[in-house]
């Protein structure tokens, strides 16, 4: 555990809230103490209203910030005096603390304060930090975990049993704290929580966090229980069908398709292959700021139906024993282990499930860390259960909203780099799609900067590439739901008496022979959609009305719809919708330079703007007009189409 306050870098801020900010980046930097918006930070200071009044004010983190990003506004200025009155209150709900800390905030439009909000208030110190600390969570993760406390820190921090987080902690630290301090206390351990440090600079309790944390790891290594190095593997067994069809069974058993996020790296393959796997892992989670997004426990293996039955008699158990009633949430697993693949995550998005992801790859560590320590203890299920149906959280869930159309979807587009293969990603991106992009140019892999986009180098043409990038896509996003055919080769004007054979067999081996390919691969996949396979096939205005010099291109995009028409009477009985696009004149992708453009229009005596424009409608068609389109096709106005062709070209007296 390395500090990483930076004298130069903190020179830098100016005023006590910019260094607050500092600090707290400093904490988010290292997923060891705070991972996705865990944790939170606080400063106290004596501000002048408008009035000219001298006013106490908590600065502290705001929901919805994380750490590591923090800005001055995601800080929430609270009334201090009032947060120190409701600390001697005997109850409070915490929906009622919840509307006491936002009717107490003293700026409009700050964010609302952390539901710890009453603990760093009750603090005496005008610098507070908060961490879920890695190692904290290892040390009281054990069933004498007070002991070892002790044993690190003697009297050094205050020591706070369990109670959930929420009012009755806060209540509990406000009698408990000032019992236990004195001149040398530094910080205070919530057993099976985490960690506050204090001070009287932001430096001071950055610093004390980080030195505290120190000395539980140092603890850890002395007990050779940190740092374990990775047991050996077998190779994982599953491939991408096995893995396509557990993931239809959890979006099944949701209700919804989910992203299905494999990760089978040494770390995660060596705990899923342990012995003692079931044992240590069906415990619970490491502290409550896990529960939702890892649900209680990780399934073990690919029995669906089974965990489920065992998620409802949990809910069934607890829920009869809770005050309020309660909205049982999906039976579907969050975190799945299996020996078979390693670690399986679950999210609507790609980005939930990279959440998951690292969430779980830290439980790992405590778990280890816990269970060399003499053994892993997690929280009884009644604590866990009331965490994870929090009054809160069940408000949430109540209010989120209708989600994107495609969330938890997976779409694989072709030729994905430029034009309308690019534009097409983003119409299913927009749409809450992850998207496996390929193309033969190798900037794909990199120019989508995001988790919701898999690129990938890939010549359609070669089945082995087509084979591969399907692997990969089916183990980042766990199927295929959506397939939208769009590389193609458009080679230079050539009348049938100069075109070369092998001009003419490499427009087919791209336009159309690699679709084949391509289809066949993915028919297995696609027919476990669990809304439906859907596939668009981006063909031409040239198929039904063709122009010469263009023989390879307007035959290979004619035997392409004919194929989508096939394949629509075929795979309809799984379910699966092929309809197809004909789109013209879109001069926006790579095909069009500006310099042919105007080539193309002189040709025809027209000005450019006229050229882009000769269609009926008199518009011009861009790249994101076909994606838009393509994207529509898969949802649910399309619900009941099938074997289609649709023109998107302005309207063209030829094909009307
Ligand atoms: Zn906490």
């Amino acid at each position: 555990m390395r500090g990483l306050w930076n004298s130069d870098e903190a020179a830098r801020h100016s005023g006590e809230l910019a260094l607050r900010v500092y600090s707290s980046q400093l904490l988010g930097r290292d997923p060891s103490l705070v991972l996705h918006g865990g944790g939170n930070t606080s400063v106290k200071l004596r501000e002048v209203n408008v009035l000219g009044e001298a006013l106490d004010i908590l600065y502290v983190k705001g929901s919805g910030w994380d750490l590591a990003t923090i800005r001055e506004p995601g800080f929430a200025p609270v009334r201090l005096d009032h947060l120190l009155k409701l600390a001697t209150l005997e109850s409070l709900s915490d929906p009622q603390m919840v509307s006491e800390l936002a009717t107490h905030v003293v700026r409009a439009g700050a964010p609302a304060p952390s539901v710890e909000t009453i603990l760093h208030a009750i603090l005496p110190y005008p610098y507070v930090d908060h961490t879920h600390a890695d190692a904290l969570l290892a040390v009281t993760g054990t069933a004498d975990g007070a002991r070892r406390v002790r044993e690190i820190y003697g009297d050094d921090v205050v020591l706070i049993p369990y109670v959930m987080p929420g009012f009755d902690l806060a209540r509990l630290c406000a009698r408990e704290f000032p019992r236990q301090a004195h001149a040398g206390t530094v910080g205070m351990v919530l057993l099976n929580h985490g960690i506050f440090s204090f001070g009287s600079s932001a430096q001071e309790s950055y610093q004390r966090m980080i030195a505290l944390v120190a000395r539980a790891q140092a603890y850890l290594e002395t007990n050779r229980a940190w740092n374990l190095p990775p047991a050996a593997v077998t190779v994982p067994t599953a491939g991408r069908q096995d893995i396509a069809r557990l993931r239809r069974d959890i979006s099944a058993c949701a209700g919804y398709p989910v992203v299905f996020a494999i990760h089978g790296d040494a770390k995660f393959l060596a705990f899923a292959q342990r012995a003692d796997v079931a044992q240590i892992s069906q415990q619970g989670p490491v502290t409550p700021d896990h529960v939702l997004r890892t649900k209680r426990v990780p399934m073990l293996g690919r029995d669906v139906g089974a965990y489920a039955a065992a998620y409802r008699d949990y809910f069934a158990r607890q829920a009869a024993r809770a005050r309020q009633p309660k909205i049982m949430l999906d039976a579907a697993p969050r975190v799945v282990l299996d020996a078979g693949f390693g670690l399986g995550c679950v999210g609507r998005s790609a980005r939930e499930a990279a959440i998951v992801r690292d969430i779980y790859s830290h439980t790992i560590d405590v778990i280890l860390a816990a269970t060399a320590l003499g053994g892993y203890r997690a929280l009884p299920e009644q604590d866990i259960f009331d965490v994870e149906y929090w009054d809160l959280e069940q408000a949430k869930l109540q209010k989120t909203g209708a989600p994107r159309p495609f969330a938890g979807e997976v779409a694989l587009v072709t030729g994905a780099a430029s034009g309308i293969g690019k534009a097409c990603v983003a119409s299913l991106l927009a749409r809450g799609a992850a998207v496996i992009a390929l193309d033969i140019n190798p900037d794909v892999a990199t120019s989508f900067q995001q988790p919701e986009v898999l690129g990938l180098c890939c010549d359609v043409s070669v089945a082995g590439d087509v084979s591969r990038a399907l692997e990969s896509g089916v183990r980042a996003f766990g199927g295929l739901d959506l397939l939208v055919l769009n590389a193609g080769i458009f080679p230079g004007g050539k009348r049938v008496a100069e075109l070369s054979d092998q001009e003419w067999r490499r427009v087919m081996q791209v336009n159309l022979d690699a679709n084949l390919t391509l289809l066949r691969e993915a028919h297995p996949l696609l027919k476990l959609a669990l809304r439906g396979g859907r596939v668009v096939i981006i063909g031409s205005k040239n198929v039904p009305a063709p122009g010469p010099g263009a023989a390879a291109y307007s035959a290979s995009k004619a035997a392409l719809t004919q194929l989508a028409r096939v394949v629509a009477l075929e795979w309809g009985a799984d379910g699966i919708r092929v309809n197809t696009l004909h789109p013209n004149a879109v001069f926006d992708t790579g095909v069009w330079s500006d310099e042919v453009v105007v080539q193309r229009a002189r040709h025809y005596g027209l000005s450019v703007a006229d050229y882009k424009t000769n269609n009926v409608l008199k518009v011009e068609i861009c790249s994101r007009d076909v994606a838009e389109l393509a994207a529509e096709m898969c949802g649910s106005l399309f619900d009941k189409t099938t074997g289609a062709q649709l023109p998107v070209d302005g309207g063209n007296e030829r094909v009307i």
